[in-house]
């Protein structure tokens, strides 16, 4: 297949729409009991970290051939090396790190537990402190992360960098108990596995090979914050599809985006991104006689009405309140997410505030400064909405400090969330509403919204919604993929 071939292995068609997934060993010889190892970038360079705190309470680890047990390990960028204490004691400085766990890397991978220490893997690895979630986005954060598997640690434009190395499925265990809680119901988390199994395998995003790892962390590529909260359900929902992807009718492996609540219909990967996926289509996220199918296309018509906070008593869309009620979505959603799906969300700003943002923010994306900078906003309007009603291309009308009319033009849904929010807008679904004086100067803009994320692929809230209506992990992804299909040879709840 084209696409994905980590450094230590690669995958193999077999006969269906699986993939098995080979280790190829450092003597060249193939290794079928362990799957391909990816390089997860934890720290990132962006981080600017000058110092990192890693603890090592669950197992031995090696570092540098060297074993450490309970300790507590500093590293500190030393010019282009890194500086390394073990309690307090320095034990050398060198380019780069490599931290293994004792006892090997394939299936053992989480190290041997210390004494008294239960043989879990979801326990064993490595604490690392003050990691970042959500970088650059509304709910960025700092938390601590529990890593199993290999650590390397290098310098990197002055920063320090850590990777984690470890087996793709154990990592997938961690990404969809990242995504989304490890409560979640098992055919959620079967179609989630599947769905960011194939995401890794189409390998169309490789956004970060410069930096010589597979992905990121973080919700740039899928978020894999440890294995802390992985459960045993998740373990299980991965294992039950270990290798399964999603194969387009062609024969190519989907590349299947995903987003978090999608407000009541999904958009096509080309209105999003500009480039058709093979297998990804907009749909209305809601049973065939929903209200929701009233919006088949949203546009400047309708899109008060669709983002209108009355239509959550109208409709059964799968990631509407109706079906997934809150305290649900507070325990099924990721816990670095704030507890809510957006599925209708309201952001108003006064004009001066939003003048500041947009100046700070939607200016500098196009390199205006000085008397182009904004003195008074005229009008916000979008041009060009996809079919779910998410705001494609948006113009800013406003008079620049010499005086003169001008206007900006922002396209993407990514910058125009970027633009109109101090971090970043839940989506680019809604309404613009205005209020103004009577000599016709906005007093103040309020953005009327549905949902969370850029709406491609399949909807995390929706297919948890239909999960809890009883549909298994196949019908939630022939929902929301097109021609795809998953291990023709069972496998199914
Ligand atoms: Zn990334
Ligand atoms: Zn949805």
């Amino acid at each position: 297949m084209a696409g994905f071939e980590p450094a230590t292995g690669v995958w193999r068609r077999s006969d269906d729409s699986r993939y098995d997934a080979v280790s190829i060993m450092a003597d060249g010889t193939s290794n079928p009991a362990c799957p391909p190892f990816v390089r997860i970038g934890i720290v990132l360079p962006v981080d600017r970290r000058a110092s990192l705190d890693l603890r090592f309470p669950y197992g031995g680890y090696r570092v540098d051939g060297r074993t450490v047990g309970h300790a507590r390990l500093s590293a500190h960028a030393d010019g282009d090396g890194v500086a390394v204490q073990a309690d307090g004691k320095h034990i050398g400085r060198r380019d780069r790190w490599h931290l293994a766990p004792v006892g090997g890397r394939c299936g053992e991978f989480g190290g041997e537990p210390a004494a008294g220490v239960a043989a879990r893997s979801d326990v064993l690895g490595v604490i690392v402190e003050g990691c970042v979630a959500g970088r650059g986005f509304h709910w960025q954060s700092g938390h601590d992360v529990t890593l199993a598997g290999d650590l390397e640690l290098s310098v990197v434009d002055s920063a320090l960098m850590l990777v984690n190395v470890l087996p793709i499925e154990p990592y997938l265990e961690g990404v969809i108990t990242s995504e989304m809680s490890g409560e979640c119901p098992r055919a959620f988390m079967r179609a989630h596995a599947v769905v960011a199994r194939s995401w890794i395998a189409a390998a169309s995003e490789r956004k970060h090979q410069s930096l010589g790892i597979d992905f990121c962390n973080d919700d740039c590529c899928q978020r894999y914050q440890g294995t802390a909260a992985v459960t045993p359900a998740a373990r299980s929902a991965v294992s039950d599809t270990r290798g399964q992807v999603l194969i387009h009718r062609g024969g190519a492996v989907v590349d299947a985006n995903y987003a978090k609540c999608c407000g009541g219909i999904t958009e096509s990967g080309d209105e999003v991104w500009g480039h058709a996926k093979s297998g990804q289509r907009g749909s209305v996220d809601a049973p065939a006689s929903d209200r929701m199918h009233a919006f088949a296309r949203v546009g400047d018509n309708n899109i008060a009405e669709y983002v209108a906070a009355s239509i959550v008593n109208e409709t059964r869309a799968y990631c509407s309140p109706a079906v997934v009620p809150a305290e649900v979505a507070a325990r099924c959603l990721g816990r670095v997410d704030d507890g809510s799906t957006h599925f209708r969300w309201r952001v108003g700003y006064r004009a001066d505030q939003l003048v500041d943002i947009l100046q700070r923010k939607g200016l500098d994306r196009i390199g205006r400064t000085g008397s182009d900078g904004i003195a008074a906003l005229r009008d916000l309007r979008v041009t060009r909405r996809a079919r779910g009603g998410r705001a494609i291309d948006l113009t800013v009308e406003y008079v620049d400090r010499d005086d003169r009319h001008r206007s900006l033009a922002i396209h993407d849904q990514y910058w125009i969330r970027h633009a109109l929010h101090e971090s970043f807008l839940y989506s680019s679904a809604f309404d613009v509403r205005i209020e103004r004086d009577d000599h016709d100067r906005v007093l103040s803009v309020e953005l009327i919204g549905a949902g969370w994320g850029h709406g491609a692929g399949m909807c995390q809230v929706g297919a948890l919604g239909m999960a809890l209506q009883g549909f298994d992990h196949s019908a939630i992804l022939a929902h929301y993929f097109d021609g795809s299909s998953v291990d023709a040879h069972g496998g199914h709840t």
